[in-house]
């Protein structure tokens, strides 16, 4: 039967390009499909250095930004990863069915490690094959996510083939689910990079509790070319058509149709434009995130009831995988 499953993970409050790339599909998701799981992927957190006090409360933050972007918890399952062990236990099995050159050459190995003074550590390392679990462990069919991940869903695809081969038939190939108007938001500090939570670059990401204020500050400071003109061009203006990208994005139009609407207006005028835009789109947002933000019980509960659900799809799933494999 199909199912979806995605996380995020808790390293701040989500942004545009999380937004537009992954959370917004999640929520129509909900309507297609009968079986949807979302997790807030604490585990994988910890791969980089997280302040305990903070990873707790961005765990429940991240949920309150969740439900305001419109996950509903009767429709979907919403559950902190490291609540249900099989993540982990899944994760053990896999790496063993997964080389290491495998994971050398994934990209947010190669980026995320360089940041780290100590290189990196192994966890860093073989936190994609954590992914592969997160997704596996529930049998998932699609997995909405942007196009950072486009190369973790391949490997997950691998692992599931080498698992079915050497074990038999069990696992579905997952397929990824990419918006098109927002596969990668990029950075308004450098549009070379993808926009990330973890950006220490204040002025980079754009967060969906900024207030207008906020908002407009961050277009106006962002890094476009010298030429004044307003024009579509990712490959050769990255920086002007990441923000027609958002514009696009957030307004239903096409890039070619919003080219056309600016004719006439410099880059900075219409980078007003687009933070209008993105103000009206975030503001019932922002409010609910607030409303919610407060209310810890509620938020506690909501993962409560979901890790309750996860666990009811992936225990079985884990039996039947600690069988194949000889561990029963
Ligand atoms: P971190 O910097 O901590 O890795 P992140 O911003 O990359 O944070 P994740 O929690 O790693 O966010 O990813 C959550 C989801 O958002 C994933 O599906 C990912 O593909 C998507 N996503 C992340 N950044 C972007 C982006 N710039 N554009 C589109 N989708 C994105
Ligand atoms: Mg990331």
């Amino acid at each position: 039967a199909p199912r979806v499953f995605s996380g995020i993970q808790p390293t701040g409050i989500p942004h545009l390009g999380n937004y537009l790339g992954a959370l917004r599909s999640w929520v129509s998701l909900q309507e297609e499909f009968g079986s949807v799981l979302y997790s807030v992927v604490d585990l994988h957190s910890i791969t980089v250095p997280q302040d305990p006090d903070t990873l707790r409360r961005s765990v429940l933050d991240m949920t309150a930004c969740l439900l305001a972007c419109g996950v509903n918890p009767d429709k979907s399952c919403l559950f902190q990863q490291s609540q249900v062990p099989e993540h982990a236990e899944l994760g053990w099995i896999l790496s063993c069915l997964t080389s290491m050159p495998r994971l050398r050459h994934l990209p947010q190995w190669k980026m995320k490690s360089q940041s780290q003074k100590n290189e990196g550590s192994v966890g860093l390392f073989i936190y994609p094959v954590l992914q592969v679990a997160d997704i596996l462990l529930y049998q998932s069919t699609h997995v909405p996510v942007g196009d950072d991940q486009a190369q973790h869903l391949e490997l997950t695809q691998d692992v599931a083939r080498t698992f079915n081969n050497q074990y038999g038939e069990f696992f579905p190939i997952p397929r990824a689910l990419m918006s098109n108007s927002a596969k990668k938001i990029r950075s308004l500090r450098d549009p070379l990079v993808k926009m990330s939570k973890s950006d220490p670059q204040k002025l980079a990401t754009v967060r969906l509790t900024d207030t207008p204020d906020e908002i407009v500050m961050k277009f106006r400071k962002a890094v476009t070319d010298c030429t004044s003109e307003v024009t579509y061009d990712p490959e050769r203006r990255p920086g002007i058509s990441n923000l027609v990208a958002i514009h696009s994005a957030v307004s239903g139009l096409a890039p070619e149709e919003l080219v056309r609407q600016s004719r006439g207006l410099e880059t900075a005028q219409y980078k007003l434009v687009v933070a209008e835009a993105v103000i009206a789109h975030l503001t019932p947002i922002r409010e609910e995130v607030h409303r919610l933000r407060g209310d810890t019980g509620f938020l506690t509960g909501v993962l409560t009831r979901g890790t309750h659900a996860a666990r009811e799809v992936a225990t079985p799933v884990y039996d039947a995988v600690c069988r194949m494999v000889g561990l029963r």
